[in-house]
């Protein structure tokens, strides 16, 4: 009689889910008795920490995104959106679609690495109205966006709609939101030579944010290096404000008082004429988690010292979508590549443990550093133990996250993106790439001068 073989099932194709595959693969990957499956949505790894550099078109589209199939290769791979799971009875569903009927897949053992979405706490008006800079999509529809303002602004003749057209608000001091702001300053500055009538002092990126700092997490004097970096390069820097609204045309904001001893003073109110406003400013982990029968608690799923998850051994959660609390801070580990990965590699140990029948390790991070750049050849880093600003942060931001693409020939494609920039100019083409909406005939006003 032969043996049935152990299924174990990771979900979701991102930092952490790739991570524990690759770790399981060198372990199993050879093993007729282990059988590794992984479902995600997209084919593809998103190496995020480059998304912003595509916004701004530094690096072409498809060089930070690498096929599954080309970095998991002993792994059945099935794209396809997951629907629900069912803990009890080892299951997990995916959507159908028109074409294709649902599936289940069992399993043994379950990685649950499925990320995050962005959060727009309940703004439905801002959900609708804003860019987001989450996904691959997201940065090619800005950098269209931006390029498309570029256009409006050059030929505007009414001056308000020309400054709404040449303000750019980023919600959110974070990474993706300090690295988004930095780069689009860049690229607007760069591509303004071409449009003649557009001048340097027209140009504004505005980042709010609710903290009384940006980049929480860094060490606060290289925080405060980054603010006036940014500052120095014409980027203004609203701190302890949240937006409270976007209808498309303008943001409303509201200061954050420590100490608020009046609630209702409206001179805490203001608001930016915009047409583009780009939220980075929350995540939080996707809805089929929250379907899903897992315990959470602020959406995340709760595991214990081994990244397991309560009441299913066998079940890890790992990444964006795992509440673990550092036990320094008793506050949940932020929502980086590097944590997830971290994750990854405990949990893949645990899942030999518990096929191997060997001791399982708790989860223990012990941060590598961190970085984030800013824009104009300038970042922060602590690294190796120290604080480093300026342009050898940039640098070693460059040289750190080019060796941690998983491919030779996609790191060959960034780093020729990176020279070609140093040369020339960037590529200032709209490319219309949504679907096409209807154009509307309105009716002439021929004698009507102020048609705003
Ligand atoms: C712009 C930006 C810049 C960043 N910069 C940095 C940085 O410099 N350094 C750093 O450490 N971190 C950075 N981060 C954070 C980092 O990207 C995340 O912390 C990391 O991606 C988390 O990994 P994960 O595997 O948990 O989730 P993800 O990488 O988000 O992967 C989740 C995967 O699950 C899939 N999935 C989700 N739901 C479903 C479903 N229902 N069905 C099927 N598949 C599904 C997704 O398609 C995805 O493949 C940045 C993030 C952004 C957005």
């Amino acid at each position: 009689m032969t043996r049935k073989k152990k299924k174990i099932v990771i979900l979701g194709g991102g930092f952490a889910g790739v991570e524990c595959t690759r770790q399981l693969e060198s372990k199993f990957g050879n093993d007729p008795e282990v059988e590794l499956v992984m479902v995600s949505e997209d084919n593809f790894l998103l190496f995020t920490p480059m998304l912003p550099q595509v916004a701004s078109g530094m690096i072409e589209t498809r060089h930070i995104v690498l096929p599954i199939r080309t970095i998991c290769k002993k792994t059945k791979f099935y794209e396809g959106r997951i629907k629900n799971i069912d803990p009890f009875g080892k299951l997990v569903n995916l959507w159908g679609t028109g074409d294709k009927r649902s599936i289940s897949i069992h399993y043994d053992f379950l990685v649950v690495a499925l990320g995050s979405e962005t959060n727009f706490f309940g703004m439905a008006d801002v959900e609708k109205n804003s860019f987001t800079m989450k996904t691959l999509n997201d940065a090619v529809m800005l950098r269209n966006r931006v390029i498309d303002m570029l256009e409006q602004a050059e030929n505007e003749t009414n001056p308000i709609l020309r400054k709404s057209f040449l303000n750019f608000v980023v919600a959110g001091g974070g990474f993706a939101g300090i690295e988004t702001a930095g780069e689009l300053m860049d690229l607007i500055l760069d591509a303004r030579k071409h449009y003649h009538s557009i001048y340097k002092d027209d140009l504004k990126v505005v980042v709010i944010e609710a903290l009384p700092m940006i980049l929480p997490g860094f060490n606060e004097k290289l925080a405060e290096f980054a603010k006036q970096k940014l500052i120095e390069r014409g980027i203004d820097i609203k701190l302890q404000t949240a937006i409270t609204s976007f209808d498309g045309n303008e943001v409303t904001t509201k200061s954050i008082d420590q100490n608020p001893k009046d609630p209702l003073d409206e001179s805490k109110v203001d608001s930016i004429r915009t047409k583009t406003l780009i939220w980075t400013a929350g995540v939080t982990p996707v809805s089929t988690i929250q379907r899903s029968m897992l315990k959470t608690d602020r959406g995340k799923v709760i595991v214990n010292d081994y990244l397991e998850v309560q009441d299913f051994p066998g079940v890890f959660a790992i990444g964006d979508c795992a509440l673990f609390l550092n036990p320094e801070t008793k506050r949940p580990f932020p929502p980086t590549a590097q944590i997830a990965e971290a994750q990854a590699k405990t949990a893949a140990k645990n899942l030999i443990a518990l096929i191997k029948n060997s001791k399982k390790e708790k989860f223990e991070y012990h941060s590598k550093g961190q970085m984030a750049i800013i824009g104009k050849r300038s970042g922060i880093a602590t690294f190796l133990g120290m604080n480093i600003s300026g342009f050898w942060a940039w640098l070693i931001w460059r040289s750190v996250y080019l060796s941690k693409i998983p491919t030779l020939d996609k790191q060959i494609r960034v780093l020729l993106d990176w020279v070609i920039d140093l040369f020339f100019d960037r590529d200032i083409s709209r490319l219309k790439i949504m679907k096409r909406e209807d154009e509307k005939e309105y009716k002439l006003l021929d004698e009507v001068d102020d048609v705003w």
